[in-house]
């Protein structure tokens, strides 16, 4: 929304003169017949006394619509669980993934022939199971720095013959950051060096304890190779699923965020969207991030065409005008016009925001907040060289712990700051602090684009004295 100078100071009843030279005032050149956005004419206007009412935009509205919908009782129907695979590298991420489609997708039933889409669904017992197809943390803490959570369980696996690894860590940590709860895969049964005990011991000193140690946590044994436990596993993911009482509204315009999309030489762009509400169909006019379009067809995972899809299903939405980003939200609008308007709103807020900087959590920022009375409490990553300062320096973080400000170490790991780690403390609102370890290149870009307060330090003491500094408010500014 622009306006001439003219019309503004007719509008504002002053002459033309007087406008512009309170343009200049505010540093805006501007000549009689120039059009200035709507944020200078409201600033100015401001100055000559009058209140502005910003007229609602698009999105506002449509919000606010959905807002008042969402109120109305709604239609709960039960829905299936969404499941993440994560394990160290090589413990049989991919095995499984595989094997668990093979067994249970029943394509002839379908004439379909499996495709991959970036998610799968399998049906046990009558029920069907959503499978993430895109194994590990990093993707899953990728999207929830994007906003989305799309998992319910985790599914870490651990080889029985390896045991608890670097990577196996992470996984808990990121899956516990999140607040989804953990099953254990123990893989690679049928190996002769297979010590399952060995992972149960491990898994408690992280927390993991199993039911029958008197624990919570769910282990299951199996051996993707062998197709043994595959059954079990599934069993326990209903069981674990069912809990939570998984359930979605289906009387609502529906919503999905986009785990995967590309553009394809016959087909346009094409999304594979996660179902999160209401029933997605053919012919719905839809918003996506920044992208608008109109459903032209849904494809499911067997390759079968679909009049709609329904809570947790994963479907293959044709018909965007752009190809969207992992972790974008669907929405399904009123008309296409909203759509188009959305769109265009989006994509101008975020060329402005990439001008602007975002509020992230760092120390200085913490200690300005605890300068005000309104500390929060403080979450770290924290990466060192050696697992000895990494313990001392961890323990010492979490003594600084008061009744105004909690610290909370939600990653510790020895090894370099990776960009895994960034996104972790971006999804979780951390700091990054590491202790004779550096940042790699990857994490050095995404620290820069999402703004991550990562600083690295040769001495402990100085950890402590930042740290304490920042949550008393006393933290003095970096040069
Ligand atoms: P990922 O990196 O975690 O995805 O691991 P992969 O699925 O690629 O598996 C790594 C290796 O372990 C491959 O050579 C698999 O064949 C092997 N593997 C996976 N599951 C099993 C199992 O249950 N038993 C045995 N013996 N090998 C397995």
């Amino acid at each position: 929304q622009r306006i001439v100078v003219r019309d503004l100071a007719s509008r504002l009843g002053v002459s033309a003169a007087e406008l512009i030279k309170q343009l200049m005032r505010q540093n805006v050149m501007a000549t009689i017949t120039q059009e200035i956005p709507f944020e200078v004419a409201a600033a100015v206007a401001e100055r000559f006394g009058f209140t502005v009412q910003r007229p609602k935009s698009s999105e506002e509205r449509f919000l606010e619509e959905l807002q008042q919908a969402a109120r109305q009782p709604a239609q709960l129907v039960p829905r299936p669980p969404v499941v993440t695979i994560m394990g160290h590298v090589d413990h049989g991420k991919t095995t499984l993934l595989d094997v668990i489609r093979q067994t249970r997708v029943a394509a002839q039933e379908y004439g379909g022939i499996t495709q991959h889409i970036g998610a799968y669904q399998v049906e046990t017992q009558g029920r069907l199971i959503t499978f993430l197809d895109t194994p590990g943390h990093e993707a899953f803490t990728a999207m929830r720095a994007r906003g989305a959570q799309v998992t319910d369980i985790a599914v870490l696996v651990v080889a029985a013959d390896d045991g608890v690894m670097p990577q196996t860590i992470e996984a808990i940590n990121h899956a516990r950051a999140a607040e989804v709860p953990i099953i254990v895969a123990i893989n690679k049964i049928d190996k002769p060096t297979a010590n399952p005990d060995r992972v149960k011991q491990q898994l408690s000193e992280h927390g993991l304890v199993p039911e029958e140690w008197g624990g919570e946590t769910v282990m299951v044994p199996v051996s993707a190779l062998r197709k043994e436990g595959i059954d079990e596993l599934l069993e326990m993911i209903l069981l674990v699923a069912d809990l939570r009482e998984l359930r979605a509204p289906v009387d609502r315009p529906a919503s999905g965020i986009v785990v995967e999309a590309q553009l394809d030489r016959g087909r346009g762009p094409v999304a594979t969207v996660l179902i999160k509400e209401g029933v997605l169909k053919v012919g719905d006019p839809v918003i996506v991030g920044a992208v608008p379009g109109r459903v032209r067809a849904l494809m499911d995972d067997k390759g079968q065409q679909r009049q709609e899809a329904g809570p947790s299903t994963p479907i293959v939405v044709l018909g965007l005008q752009d190809v969207p980003q992992p972790g974008d939200l669907l929405m399904v609008t009123p008309d296409e016009e909203t759509a188009r308007r959305i769109a265009e709103e989006r994509a101008q807020r975020q060329r402005a925001e990439q001008l602007r900087p975002t509020a992230r959590m760092t120390l200085e920022s913490l200690s300005r907040m605890a300068a005000e009375g309104e500390a929060r409490d403080l979450h770290i990553v924290l990466k060192a060289d050696v697992q000895g300062s990494l313990e001392a320096l961890q323990q010492a973080l979490e003594q600084l712990s008061g009744d105004q400000v909690r610290v909370n170490v939600i990653h510790a790991a020895v090894g370099a700051i990776s960009e895994a780690d960034v996104n972790l403390a971006a999804s979780s609102g951390a700091v990054i602090i590491g202790f004779n370890v550096r940042p790699d290149a990857n994490a050095r870009r995404a620290a820069e684009r999402e703004q991550i307060d990562v600083r690295t330090y040769r001495i402990i003491y100085e950890v402590v004295d930042d740290v304490k500094a920042a949550m008393q408010g006393l933290l003095k500014p970096r040069i």
